[in-house]
């Protein structure tokens, strides 16, 4: 069985990556079209089989309620817009995934899991890497116990942004710079990999204000994480340089990821260095974004709750509060 979904907004992750994935899955297929430019909706709608009465705006969005063929609202809007729709979605009788970061604070996504939970549909975060081959074969071989005890983790994530009016670049859309768009990778498979929570955080951050890109929101912030274990994480996140690294470093070796998070083109060494390239079995689709989607539509269908619920989008939302406060007081943020 295929359970239907609707995608809202059709920008560069909604239309650009999402939509062409469902000819990747086996229970997800995409029915509807949530769009401001009806001209844009119309051309999609076509392209890929939606019926023109299945195509909705901003305004008329709560009627999705009344089509049976919406099981799931996917929410790829600029983050200040992802708590209104899930909010929104789930009011309307739908399950809802809903792309990274989460919201723009703790307390709106605290909000949404209550409205998920009210209506009794499911929540999902579309945190992509937990379906991704190499990422899972890393998290694998660092639980087997390849590397031995794990002492300290590293990652950094960044990419160069451009246009300073780019809705990322503004505060209010956004909730925040590089840490919140990019960053969360680094944050997120510090808790994947660990397989830890976090007890305390330490930030820098270092903007040029001068910039114009970075007027509202900060460029660089590097972060430290202390883990129950003992295990240092150490993230580094910028708007200012491309960087895409996982580095995980045990007692007897290390599992290296460079790329490590990207759309295609991971790589994974295992060893003492990188002599030892690893080539991962399947993931659990066809592609990430296949196995990310039909995961809820599984979670839905066996009612399982997602391994990437809200709760989980809520723990790195806390996270990253805690690690922007860390950086304006200069102080160590104990995470309780
Ligand atoms: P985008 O700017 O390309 O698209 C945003 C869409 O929202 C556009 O279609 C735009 O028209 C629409 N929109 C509606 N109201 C808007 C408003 N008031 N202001 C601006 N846009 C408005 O952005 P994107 O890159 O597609 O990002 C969308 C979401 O997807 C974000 O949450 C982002 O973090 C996430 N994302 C995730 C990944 C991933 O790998 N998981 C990758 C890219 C983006």
């Amino acid at each position: 069985r295929k359970l239907g979904y609707a995608i809202v907004g059709l920008g560069g992750y909604g239309l650009g990556v999402i939509i062409p994935q469902f000819k990747n899955c086996q229970h997800s297929k995409l029915v509807a079209l949530v769009s401001g430019d009806p001209v844009k909706a119309k051309r999609v709608a076509a392209e890929y089989g939606v019926p023109e009465r299945s195509i909705y705006d901003y305004k008329n969005f709560d009627s999705i309620k009344d089509n049976p063929d919406i099981d799931i609202v996917y929410v790829c809007l600029p983050v200040s817009m992802h708590a209104e729709y899930t909010i929104r979605a789930a009011a309307a009788g739908k399950h809802v995934m809903c792309e990274k970061p989460m919201a723009v604070s703790s307390a709106e996504c605290e909000a949404m899991i209550a409205a998920c939970k009210k209506a009794g549909k499911k929540l999902m975060i579309g945190y992509r890497c937990h379906f991704e081959a190499y990422n899972l074969e890393a998290v694998r071989r660092a639980r087997a116990g390849e590397i031995g005890k794990l002492r300290y983790f590293r990652s950094e994530h960044g990419f160069t942004t451009g246009n300073p009016n780019a809705w990322r670049l503004k505060k209010a859309m956004s909730g925040g710079g590089s840490l919140m768009d990019i960053g969360i990778y680094a944050l997120n498979a510090a808790r994947y990999m660990t397989g830890e929570e976090p007890i305390a955080v330490y930030a820098k951050e270092t903007t040029d204000r001068n910039d114009p890109r970075f007027r509202e929101v900060e460029d660089m912030i590097e972060f430290q994480l202390e883990f129950p274990s003992g295990v240092i994480g150490s993230c580094m996140s910028m708007y200012s340089a491309n960087q895409n690294h996982v580095l995980l470093v045990g007692d007897k070796g290390r599992i290296d990821m460079e790329p490590g998070t990207r759309y295609d083109g991971n790589k994974l060494w295992v060893g003492q260095d990188r002599s030892n390239p690893i080539t991962p079995p399947p993931g659990p689709g066809a592609t990430q974004w296949a196995g990310q989607l039909d995961h809820l539509s599984l979670c839905i269908i066996n009612n399982k709750e997602p391994i990437v619920a809200g709760e989980e989008g809520l723990r790195d939302i806390r996270i990253i509060e805690a690690v922007y406060r860390s950086a304006r007081e200069q102080k160590r943020i104990a995470l309780v």
